[in-house]
């Protein structure tokens, strides 16, 4: 049976699906079926438009270790797509004494068809790699943890403020097509900051998801150390902002039509995520823009050291990726980092200023 099939008959037995729910069948049906990356997927993300993100990324782990004393530690990564920003990353720090030495790698991943590439990709790049489908697997040891475009892909809640009160969006089916349906609800939206003051016909958005996991990995930070970085478009301050968008072959879509054939994500509640983490008692940077965190890890000068004896076509592809990492008319803005440590580690690289 088809998705779009199996979405109707769960609407027409139990009626309207939340935003959440829908998004959760869609996603796991679109990444388990394709992969959605590259030129000839859906999206491409930074470390499929240049190495430079997946080695300073790698190399910013390293140096929270070396910070955190050198100790025995698991390099994680949440979502990792196609594998191509740990393959990077492992690449750059392979020089870093005792680094490899220390780690084990763990993928966290639920589709079974990137896992297989994954593992094409990353196969002889260190001796202890492991896959798991949840993080409550990750070994008793500091993380050091890396999550990018992995947030946005957690299902959200959307909340109508109405006239009368609070109404959670729902997804129906009616004369043939689906269709938003608002639900009046007896509770208002579930934030862990305070609710900010939100006009009739404006929009909530919660991820219960990701307040989880951050609860879950933050007692484990606290426990047995380590660092969190965590790269997405998002917002800083809170929105009332409807931000599920969808995305087909490089251009929005409809997040209505052809479920399970689009990618659907929403921006991050970055203050969400500092909240949820600073209640589990860690501390957090930021979030700062892409751009400056990446300049501030030296980003320009490892482009630098690329285009030195490369070719002319070459030099123009390190150059153009280098730009639409960093140019705040790109991803230079729109995406932000966040890092979230242990409170015993000190600071981490690219977050002072
Ligand atoms: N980080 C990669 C890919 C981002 S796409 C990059 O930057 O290129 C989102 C990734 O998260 C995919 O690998 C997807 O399969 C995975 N994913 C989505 N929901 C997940 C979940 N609940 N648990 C683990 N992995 C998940």
């Amino acid at each position: 049976m088809s998705l779009v099939a199996r979405i109707r008959e769960h609407i027409h037995a139990d009626g309207p699906l939340t935003v959440a729910a829908y998004m959760e069948r869609c996603l796991s049906y679109y990444y388990h079926r394709r992969d959605p990356l590259g030129a000839k997927g859906d999206f491409i993300t930074a470390p499929e438009i240049s190495q430079i993100f997946g080695e300073l990324v790698g190399l910013w782990c390293s140096v929270c270790w070396q910070r955190m004393g050198r100790p025995r530690a698991a390099l994680v990564e949440l979502g990792p797509g196609r594998g191509t920003l740990m393959c990077d990353a492992l690449r750059a720090t392979a020089q870093v004494p005792g680094f490899h030495d220390n780690i084990s790698v763990h993928l966290v991943e639920i589709s079974q068809s990137l896992k297989a590439r994954q593992q094409e990709m990353l196969r002889g790049l260190h001796p202890l790699l492991r896959w798991h489908e949840r993080v409550e697997e990750l070994p008793d040891l500091p993380l050091l943890l890396i999550a990018n475009e992995f947030f946005d892909a957690l299902p959200i809640h959307q909340w109508m403020r109405t006239q009368e009160g609070w109404a959670k969006r729902h997804i129906g089916f009616e004369q043939e097509r689906f269709l938003f349906q608002d639900i009046p609800s007896a509770f208002p939206p579930p934030l862990p900051y305070p609710l900010p003051d939100v006009p009739a016909g404006a929009l909530v958005e919660t991820c219960e998801p990701a307040l989880a996991l951050m609860h879950r990995l933050g007692q484990h930070l606290r426990a047995h150390g380590g660092a969190l970085l965590v790269v997405d478009y998002g917002y800083a301050q809170g929105t009332c902002a409807d931000t599920l968008q969808a995305v087909r072959n490089h251009a929005y879509a409809s997040v209505l039509e052809t479920p399970g054939e689009i990618d659907l994500t929403a921006h991050v509640d970055f203050r969400a995520l500092a909240a949820a983490a600073k209640q589990e008692g860690l501390a957090v940077y930021g979030p700062v823009g892409q751009g400056n965190f990446l300049r501030a890890l030296g980003a320009e000068v490892r482009a630098a050291q690329l285009v030195n004896h490369a070719s002319e076509p070459q030099r123009r592809a390190v150059l153009s990726g280098l730009e639409r990492l960093l140019s705040p008319t790109q991803m230079g803005t729109l995406f932000q980092v966040m890092a979230i440590c242990a409170p015993t580690m000190p600071p981490p690289e690219g977050f002072a200023g």
